[in-house]
């Protein structure tokens, strides 16, 4: 997977390679070469608070000079000193059953999709898996679910479409609970045309939740889709700000060059990273590993 994962990040490897070329070969590490960095590393989609913290740990480290290998290893552990706080596994053990998750985000983010794999990944650690499709707004979003839920084996409850998505978590509490699954995860609409609704929405299906268990939800995941870029900050923003996220799942990170982005969100804002996507297929979804992810961007 080591490798698979190195393949995924190529392209923003090879980005931030292309950027950082020829800064440090024949110079020193003087103020106008880490000007240079900071402005490769900007570039790279890292975004200003990280590259700032780096350029500034690179000049505490007082080299006189420093080859591009050299520079890449750097690169590579100041990363992973932003990575590793916010690496955290997703933990669905605990009682009463069922652990709740919430998925939010907006459409096209990979919602559906992380939930399939996500489903996945907990049966694997031996956990039964209930989906509920909660985005009742796109009838082609109940079927997608579907769809995932007959791929993973795993059983969906669904209502019409347009229907009361709070309900339909109620029922979803009901049935996990009845039949001892252990965790229920939850897809909801991420219409942000009409942000206001959307939010109202996620308010009324978390107060339904509070009131068949006071801890659940125990999970409310961001889906961002790593090719918008800095897009996926200005989301983290708005849906930490209404939607009280407990962490965040980033998707997409195969074939894209922004996965620097991944590095600014962890500077940013802190948020757990649960677990990132580099796949369409149901074992494209791997748990944040903060070292293999800072070699895998640093190249
Ligand atoms: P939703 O609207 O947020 O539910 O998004 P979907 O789950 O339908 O995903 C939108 C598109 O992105 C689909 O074509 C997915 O197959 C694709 N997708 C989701 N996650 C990944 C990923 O990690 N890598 C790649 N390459 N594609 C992904």
């Amino acid at each position: 997977w080591l490798e698979r994962l190195t393949g995924g990040f190529k392209k923003t490897a090879d980005r931030l390679g292309e950027n950082i070329s020829g800064l440090v070969t024949e110079q020193a590490l003087d103020t106008a070469t880490l000007d240079d960095i900071e402005e490769a590393l900007i570039a790279s989609d890292l975004g200003p608070e990280a590259s700032k913290r780096i350029r500034e740990s690179i000049a505490a480290r007082r080299y006189e000079q420093l080859d591009e290998r050299g520079l890449r290893t750097i690169l590579a552990e100041e990363i992973e000193k932003i990575l590793a706080p916010v690496a955290k596994p997703l933990d669905v053990w605990g009682f009463p059953r069922p652990h709740v998750i919430l998925v939010i985000g907006v459409n096209g983010s990979g919602k559906t999709t992380t939930i399939g794999k996500l489903g996945h990944l907990l049966q694997e650690q031996d956990y039964g898996v209930l989906l509920a499709a909660g985005d009742t707004f796109r009838a082609a979003a109940i079927e997608q679910l579907k769809i995932w839920g007959e791929r993973i084996n795993a059983p969906v409850i669904s209502g019409k479409e347009g229907g009361d998505a709070a309900g339909i978590v109620y029922d979803g509490v009901k049935q996990a609970t009845a039949t001892g699954i252990d965790a229920l995860i939850v897809d909801t609409a991420g219409r942000l045309q009409n942000k206001a609704h959307l939010m109202d929405e996620l308010a009324k299906v978390r107060r339904v939740l509070g009131r068949l268990n006071p801890e659940a939800p125990h999970d409310v995941i961001l889906v961002l889709d790593a090719t918008t870029g800095q897009n996926a900050l200005n989301q983290i923003e708005v849906f930490a700000r209404d939607a009280g996220v407990t962490g965040l799942v980033m998707t997409k990170l195969d074939g894209t060059a922004r996965g620097g982005v991944l590095v600014a969100a962890a500077e940013r804002f802190g948020l757990p990273i649960h677990a990132i996507g580099v796949g369409e297929g149901v074992d494209d979804l791997r748990p944040f590993d903060p070292r293999a992810v800072a070699r895998a961007i640093a190249g």
